[in-house]
């Protein structure tokens, strides 16, 4: 019917609609995506030198170069599987329904957080709960909203001294199995008339700001059949929720 068909191109125009804004993020961490790759790299190319300076002075032993060219391995692993996060976090392709560990999710998010939370001298905390229902849902698509929260969070303590920066995301089970998890800052905080609407598209108070990261996290978790809400007390920091029923 026409009603079904103008519902599926709402649907198709939503997920193109996350997919640029997932883009965009990845735009604005490229140069410190970039630097967590080069790390691994350059350790893989100083411990290849180490190992041809041996050989070619000849007093190469076997177990040493062993010990060696294992650090090359784990270096490599890491480097791979973080190309691997990026690639998922940028695929373009339909929303799936698949069971999703929140756990991995806010462990992939914080993955690629590190160097920013680095730059900008933030503490990542993880709490997450030891065991937590499946959702069914995108799992690139939840970590989304925990990177879109977190870095509003890691962004809103820019004025704090080193020691006050520190940003909690935590997971735990709530009502009637569903899962729940909260990402605090000790950030500057949101005034309660800002507070009604943050979650509209295009409202920014930043000078460079889009105003779309928390209206995309929103139509995300509504889309996953659950609501996300924000407390606040300005000056003191700001704490985003997101529930979503388990599978
Ligand atoms: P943008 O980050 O581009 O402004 P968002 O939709 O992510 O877009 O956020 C909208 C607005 O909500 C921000 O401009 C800011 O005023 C406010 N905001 C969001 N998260 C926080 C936070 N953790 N602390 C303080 N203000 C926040």
């Amino acid at each position: 019917s026409e009603r079904k068909a103008a519902e599926e191109r709402a649907r198709q125009r939503q997920s193109q609609l996350t997919h640029v804004s997932r883009l965009g993020t990845l735009g604005q961490m490229a140069t410190g995506l970039a630097h967590e790759l080069s790390q691994p790299l350059a350790a893989i190319s100083s411990y290849a030198q180490g190992c041809v300076q041996r050989l070619c002075a000849g007093d190469a032993r076997p177990e040493e170069l062993l010990e060696v060219m294992e650090k090359v391995e784990a270096q490599s692993s890491r480097a791979s599987q973080f190309i691997a996060r990026l690639r998922s976090f940028v695929r373009r392709e339909a929303p799936r329904r698949t069971r999703v560990d929140i756990n991995e999710a806010v462990r992939a998010a914080s993955e690629l957080l590190a160097v920013e939370a680095g730059q900008r001298h933030v503490q990542v905390r993880l709490d997450l709960a030891g065991t937590l229902e499946p959702i069914v849902g995108d799992p690139i698509q939840i970590e989304q909203v925990v990177l879109n929260l977190a870095r509003n969070g890691i962004e809103a303590m820019d004025g704090n001294g080193f020691d006050g920066r520190v940003l909690t995301i935590r997971t735990e089970p709530a009502d009637g199995g569903s899962v729940q998890v909260s990402i605090g800052d000790l950030g500057c905080g949101i005034s309660s008339a800002d507070l009604g609407q943050i979650f509209e598209p295009f409202f920014t108070t930043k000078s460079s700001g889009l105003g779309v990261g928390l209206s995309i996290s929103r139509s995300i978790v509504e889309g996953h059949g659950g609501r996300i809400w924000a407390t606040s007390t300005p000056g003191d920091g700001t704490a985003f929720w997101f529930r979503l029923p388990s599978a």
